[in-house]
């Protein structure tokens, strides 16, 4: 394990934000893991995780040692009883969408849904990744991850990881705590494919679930993504910038009294989920520019750097953005990405 300082981030985040890393290491076992995180405990050195680069905001330079996550493998296990369950088992530095990619040659269904999210599986748990109509909360197992305070191996069931929408326990109380090393999730033998969200079933239109496979399933997720959002190599960006809000149903009626053309998504606890797509686009944000950066023209929640922007200037539009929505709406809007660093 070679551990460098002084390490440019640019190229290692899809925003293309500059900042730099005190100290920097690429791990590709959980031996060099090991080997880092214990070198950051005798030096006193903060640890920062970083997977693919798709879901952080460089603020500026990061204090301390950045790991980057580079462990492969991938193990299958078939469950001993007569579910047709297949546990699958990855390794946090596989590429997310190659792991699914994997599961489906092997006729192991169930994560289609998720097809090309960007990203590693180590980072797959942190915020509960989901996409059409499905969150990696539905078929999660287990994870292993190394504490970073003392090195050990932990196990998180389910229920330890206190998962929600965008959400987890890693990104509240053990927020910064532990490393992720492998991800476990339950598949199925058997094809039951589900299209009820709407742009899928809109894309898929005129097929019946029964006639469809998950390889359809996957492709179909795979061309609207590719129709929809930004390619960061081209634009970059680190998809939806800000969460759904999520409202009682008690205020959401209020605010759709005065706003006839709010959507809402009733979601099983009661809740409903608003757009935070339509309230920016409503607030005349699309195609915004600030400096360096902007809100992209088609896709209200999709921030991105047009040039050579510092995160300080793309944080600044998008607490432009927060403030306008609470003014207008009532609606406090909450940033989906980690933000590392602070200003030089
Ligand atoms: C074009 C585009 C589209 C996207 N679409 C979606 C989408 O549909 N649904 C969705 O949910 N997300 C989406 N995202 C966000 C992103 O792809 C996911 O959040 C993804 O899981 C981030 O993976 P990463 O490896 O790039 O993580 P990073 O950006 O490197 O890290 C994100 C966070 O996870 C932590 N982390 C990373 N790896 C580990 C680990 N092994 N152990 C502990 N902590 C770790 C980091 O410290 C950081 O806090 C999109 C992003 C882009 C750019």
């Amino acid at each position: 394990m070679n551990i460098k300082a002084n390490v440019s981030l640019l190229a290692l985040n899809t925003l293309a934000l500059p900042g730099r890393a005190e100290f920097f290491c690429r791990v590709s076992t959980n031996d060099e893991l090991a080997e880092g995180l214990s070198y950051a405990r005798a030096e006193q050195l903060p640890v920062t995780i970083l997977g693919g680069g798709s879901n952080v905001v460089l603020a500026g330079d990061i204090a301390g040692l950045v790991v980057q996550i580079a462990t492969c493998g991938i193990e299958r296990r078939q469950q001993n009883d007569d579910s047709q369950r297949i546990h699958w088992t990855a390794a946090a530095g596989e590429n997310w969408h190659q792991f699914v990619q994997h599961t489906l040659a092997e006729k192991s269904y169930g994560l289609e849904n998720l097809s090309l999210i960007p990203g590693l599986v180590g980072a797959a748990p942190i915020q509960n990744i989901g996409a059409y109509g499905l969150e990696l909360s539905d078929r999660f197992v287990s994870l292993v991850a190394l504490e970073i305070a003392t090195g050990n191996a932990v196990n998180f069931s389910k229920s330890d990881c206190k998962f929600g929408y965008r959400d987890s326990v890693f990104k509240q109380g053990a927020a910064g705590q532990f490393v992720v090393t492998s991800v476990t999730v339950a598949l199925s033998e058997r094809a039951n494919v589900d299209i009820r969200y709407p742009a899928l079933a809109a894309a898929l239109a005129g097929e019946s679930p029964e006639a469809l496979n998950p390889q359809q399933v996957s492709a179909a997720v795979c061309r609207i993504r590719q129709q929809k959002l930004p390619d960061p190599a081209v634009q970059p960006n680190a998809g939806s910038f800000f969460k759904n809000p999520v409202l009682s149903n008690e205020q959401w009626q209020q605010l759709q009294a005065e706003y006839p053309q709010l959507p809402g998504y009733p979601q099983p606890d009661g809740t409903i989920k608003l757009p935070a797509a339509w309230l920016i686009d409503q607030a005349g944000w699309k195609g915004a520019e600030g400096q360096g950066c902007g809100v992209h023209r088609e896709h209200a929640l999709v921030l991105i750097n047009s040039g050579a922007c510092s995160g300080q200037q793309l944080l600044q539009l998008a607490g432009d953005i927060v403030v306008d929505i609470e003014q207008r709406f009532g609606i406090l809007l909450v940033i989906e990405p980690q933000v590392f660093g602070s200003p030089v």
